[in-house]
């Protein structure tokens, strides 16, 4: 995509987020809450949810084509056990870090977060994790199943394991390859067709989020919100700014407006897995090489969650203190590796990290039912935690980039 067409994309996206805030806030002035978000429910969001279907429809053979033209094309099986370590560390690493922002802006907000008075249960049943299962569920025990349920973790293995396959096959495995390649270049075109609709999608969601959750962000969660978006920013402006400058040698400004259609998208959409083709885009137009942002995104959409390690740590924090609990250090500690944990098995949709809450919560003894207290803004926290995964997603990209690059330089 050239870069007048993809600024032009950008620009679009801007406009479409800023027309559905006010279009939204009109709706609810007028309608007031409750009516605002039935009506736009009812007859604008459907335009939203025609796009993200349409996203969801071509990620599944974006990411099962995208890894393994990635692994093909790396062309040495050493190589992508590098690439793929160097990913997985930068995840790690930065997930870590993540957490611990959050527990300490959480902290310092604690003070103000509210004791409630909670007898009745709350509306929101939460599901718990376990993380063996989690481990389990990654190796497939039908090849078709895992395609036809999106299961996000199931599909990168077996786009490794055929990618690496494809490898080692050497010339007999070439004709294999050449169709992938193929395939994922047909793909890649059916997605740039979904994506021109985009700005109309974005502004179908923004009208009704803003309509239906507008007065909510008024009221007392709106601490924990402000907590939890500090935190987002903090962890942009600290670890962000620094990776993409000390590693990838970036002026972070250009990241950042190159990554902006993405982070407007995700902002929007709140499913890292729907935003996938768009980050690709954006990454494209960073000269980050084909081969390692097609294996380092969908990899980054499926396991890289730093929003939603910060927002699961804030939330344990308020809903520690509305429930009476003072955590102790050790707590606290737990918190940072079950969020780091849980933020892996989180699958990159909308609302996904609050059902993940659940492990965290169980860590510390919280029932998760407390779920129930964020659970109706939940909405306004994705749109945050979503924005930042997938920019972790492409600085990752981007900095495993420049490791390569440099490597094989000094190899040449
Ligand atoms: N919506 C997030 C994502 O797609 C996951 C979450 O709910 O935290 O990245």
């Amino acid at each position: 995509m050239s870069q007048k067409k993809s600024m032009n994309l950008g620009v679009k996206i801007l406009i479409g987020l800023v027309a559905g805030i006010i279009v939204g806030a009109i709706f609810w002035v007028a309608m007031g809450a409750e009516a605002a978000g039935a009506f736009t429910g009812k007859y604008i969001k459907p335009f939203g949810d025609i796009f993200v279907n349409l996203l969801k429809f071509i990620v599944v053979p974006l990411v099962l084509l995208s890894i393994m033209d990635g692994v093909i094309g790396m062309g040495d099986i050493k190589k992508v056990g590098k690439i793929g370590w160097q990913t997985v560390a930068y995840f790690l690493v930065t997930t870590a870090i993540a957490c611990v922002i959050g527990l300490i802006v959480a902290s310092l907000f604690k003070g103000s977060f509210p004791v409630l008075q909670l007898a009745e249960g709350s509306a929101y049943e939460a599901k718990s994790a376990d993380l063996m299962s989690t481990i389990v569920n990654i190796f497939p025990n039908n090849a078709i199943n895992p395609l036809s349920t999106a299961s996000m973790l199931q599909i990168i293995f077996i786009a490794l394991i055929f990618g690496c396959g494809v490898l080692v096959a050497g010339e007999k495995g070439k004709p294999f390859g050449d169709f992938i390649t193929s395939f994922n270049e047909v793909t890649q075109r059916v997605m740039s067709f979904i994506l021109a609709v985009s700005p109309y999608g974005v502004f179908a969601l923004m009208v009704w989020v803003v309509a239906a959750q507008g007065p909510k962000i008024l009221g007392s969660l709106g601490l924990v919100l402000l907590a939890a978006y500090i935190g987002y920013i903090l962890h942009v402006v600290l670890v962000y700014t620094a990776s993409v400058k000390i590693f990838a040698k970036v002026s972070p400004m250009t990241f950042f407006k190159k990554i902006f259609p993405a982070a407007a998208f995700a902002f929007t959409s709140t499913s890292s897995v729907a935003t996938l083709p768009i980050t690709k885009e954006c990454c494209d137009e960073m000269d980050i090489e084909n081969d390692i942002s097609s294996f380092v995104l969908p990899l980054g959409a499926t396991i890289n969650m730093d929003g939603t390690a910060i927002y699961q740590c804030v939330a344990a924090v308020f809903l520690a203190k509305c429930i009476g609990i003072d955590l102790t250090v050790g707590q606290m500690v737990m918190i940072v590796v079950t969020a780091t944990l849980a933020s892996i098995g989180t699958a990159g949709t909308s609302g996904a990290g609050m059902i993940m809450l659940a492990m965290v919560l169980e860590s510390v003894g919280i029932e998760p039912i407390y779920i129930g207290i964020i659970y109706g803004i939940d909405r306004l926290f994705d749109m945050g935690r979503t924005t930042l995964n997938i920019i972790g997603d492409a600085s990752c990209a981007l900095c495993v980039n420049t490791w390569v690059g440099s490597k094989e330089k000094k190899n040449a």
